[in-house]
């Protein structure tokens, strides 16, 4: 069972390094990646969605030419743990989710993925195997067209000065720029 023409054992090691500790979310990401890259084939590029800010980011970055930096990768927040891969011009593309409902036969991954048991408690080594020994059934797959909101049209804007911070910024943010407006990253 290959991931995006690595062996499992390849992309782990790659996981890691690239992660910084193993991380059983990222190791199912790439089985996501995998099945989602199988299904855009007819694609040459495809940008990405991410629903969720955790573990399967790096997975697609990874495994693909989307990352965030580059703007064809957009985590979209919703919590859901699943991934979408589509055409830009017309959001035609495939996404793919971990159903719950089919993880009777994995109970190592369902504990994981429900929470059920403390992360110290969890076996890493039977959850790995169950991951690998699942391969691709425990993944749901639809094809989706990506509305055009989420499409990662940039709407390009001139530059501004902010009269507060004197920072630039993109005029379309407002009179000031954003963080002025009352983001507040920093204490
Ligand atoms: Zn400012």
């Amino acid at each position: 069972m290959m991931i995006c023409n690595y062996t499992a054992e390849d992309y782990i090691q790659k996981l890691v390094e690239f992660h910084g500790n193993f991380a059983p979310g990222l190791l199912i990401g790439g089985f996501m990646v995998e099945i989602a890259t199988q299904n855009m084939k007819q694609y040459e590029i495809y940008d990405a969605i991410c629903e969720s800010p955790a573990c399967l980011p790096d997975a697609i970055q990874m495994l693909t030419p989307c990352t965030v930096g580059n703007g064809w990768l957009k985590i979209v927040d919703t919590g859901r743990f699943a991934i979408a891969l589509y055409d830009k011009k017309t959001g035609k593309g495939v996404r793919v989710s971990l159903d719950a409902s089919r993880l009777e036969p994995y109970p190592e991954i369902k504990k994981w993925f429900l929470r059920l048991i403390r992360k110290q408690e969890q076996d890493k080594d039977a959850l790995i195997a169950q991951i690998l020994h699942a391969g691709k059934d425990i993944y749901a797959v639809k094809d989706v067209i990506i509305s055009e909101n989420y499409r990662g049209k940039h709407i390009p804007s001139s530059i501004a000065f902010c009269s507060i911070c004197g920072e630039a910024y993109p005029e379309i943010d407002g009179k000031v720029c954003l963080a002025c407006q009352g983001m507040k990253i920093y204490e």
